[in-house]
C-alpha cells in the first residue's frame, strides 16, 4: 500500500494505476477509522481495482467553536487498517498541502446546505463540498464512496457531482452501529460512561418512528412527540433537532410519503451525536 502525502505523489500513484485501466475507487474520511470507515472500503475494493483512501481533518468544515483541534489522529493505527483491508494508497495531505493560501474558492451547495445541521453548523458544508471537490479533482475517481450515517452530507455530494458536471459516481453504503444500536462515529470516543449509556436513544427514536410509520401512522408532528419523548429519557441528552424531510429536497413534510429521510442531531455534554433512517413509503 502506497502512502502519500503530496497531491503530487498522489496524482502520480493513481495516473500509474489508471494506465493499467484499473477502475478507482475513493474513500474520504477524517481518520480515526472504526468498522464503518472500513464498510466503505471494503466496498470499493469490491467495485473497483485500485482504492484510495484519504485521511484529512479538513480545517474549513468545522466551525470556530468546534473540535477541530482535539479531532482524534490515531495515524498509524489508520494506516493499519487501511492496509488489512485491501487500500491501494493513502492520501494524507497537511492542512498547507491542501490550502496553501487562505481559502478564495468555495463550492456552497445552496438550499440542501441550510436545513438539518446546516441550521448549528452554518458553514459546514460549504466546507465539507469544498474539500470533496478539491479531493475529487486531485483523485480524479470513478467512484467514491460515502456512508449514509451522514445522510445530508452525500445529498449535498451528490448534487454537486451533477451540478458541477463531475465526471464520476457517487456510492452510498449503509450504516454501522454498535451492538446496542448507537452508530459508529469517531467523535464516540468523547463520550464518557453516563453519556454513552444515553447514546442508544437516538437510534431507539429512529426504531421508534419506524415502528409507528409500519402500524399506519402518518402525521410528521407525532412521530416527533414521540422520538422526543424517547430522547428526553436521557437527563444528558439535548436536542439540537429532529426533522422528517423529503430525502431529495430536504423540505419538511407534514405527511409521510414517498423517499423520507428522518435525522435528528442530539448535543451530549461531550459530543454532538447524528443519526437517520431513510424510508420509502406507498
Ligand atoms: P468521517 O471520517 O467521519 O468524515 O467519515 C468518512 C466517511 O465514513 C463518510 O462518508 C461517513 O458517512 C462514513 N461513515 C462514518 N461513520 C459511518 C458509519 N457508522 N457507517 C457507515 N459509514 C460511516
Amino acid at each position: 500500500m502506497k502512502i502519500a502525502k503530496t497531491i503530487d505523489e498522489i496524482r502520480m500513484i493513481v495516473t500509474e494505476a489508471t494506465m493499467f485501466d484499473k477502475k478507482v475507487g475513493f474513500v474520504p474520511t477524517m481518520g480515526a477509522l472504526h468498522a464503518g470507515h472500513i464498510s466503505l472500503i471494503k466496498k470499493a475494493k469490491q467495485q473497483c481495482e485500485f482504492v484510495v483512501v484519504s485521511i484529512f481533518v479538513n480545517p474549513t468544515q468545522f466551525g470556530p467553536t468546534e473540535d477541530l483541534n482535539k479531532y482524534p489522529k490515531p495515524f498509524d493505527a489508520d494506516i493499519a487498517i487501511c492496509k488489512s483491508n485491501g487500500a491501494d494508497a493513502v492520501f494524507a495531505p497537511s492542512a498547507e498541502e491542501m490550502y496553501p493560501e487562505r481559502n478564495l474558492t468555495w463550492v456552497n451547495v445552496e438550499k440542501l446546505s441550510e436545513p438539518l445541521c446546516g441550521k448549528s453548523r452554518p458553514t459546514h458544508f460549504r466546507g465539507v463540498a469544498t474539500v470533496c471537490a478539491k479531493l475529487f479533482n486531485i483523485v480524479q475517481p470513478d467512484i467514491a464512496f460515502f456512508g449514509q450515517k451522514d445522510a445530508q452530507q452525500v445529498i449535498i455530494i451528490k448534487r454537486m457531482v451533477a451540478d458541477l458536471n463531475m465526471p464520476m459516481r457517487i456510492a452510498v453504503c449503509p450504516i454501522v452501529r454498535e451492538p446496542d444500536g448507537l452508530a459508529m462515529s469517531s467523535r464516540n470516543k468523547y463520550l464518557n460512561a453516563a453519556e454513552r449509556k444515553d447514546a442508544p436513544l437516538l437510534y431507539a427514536s429512529l426504531q421508534e418512528a419506524q415502528l409507528l410509520i409500519n402500524g399506519g401512522e402518518c402525521k410528521s408532528a407525532f412521530i416527533t412527540e414521540q422520538m422526543k419523548k424517547i430522547l428526553n429519557i436521557s437527563k444528558l441528552a439535548e436536542i439540537d433537532y429532529i426533522s422528517i424531510v423529503n430525502a431529495d429536497t430536504l423540505e419538511e413534510i407534514e405527511e409521510i410519503k414517498g423517499k423520507v429521510l428522518i435525522a435528528l442531531a442530539v448535543k451530549m455534554p461531550s459530543a454532538r451525536l447524528i443519526d437517520n433512517i431513510m424510508l420509502d413509503v406507498e
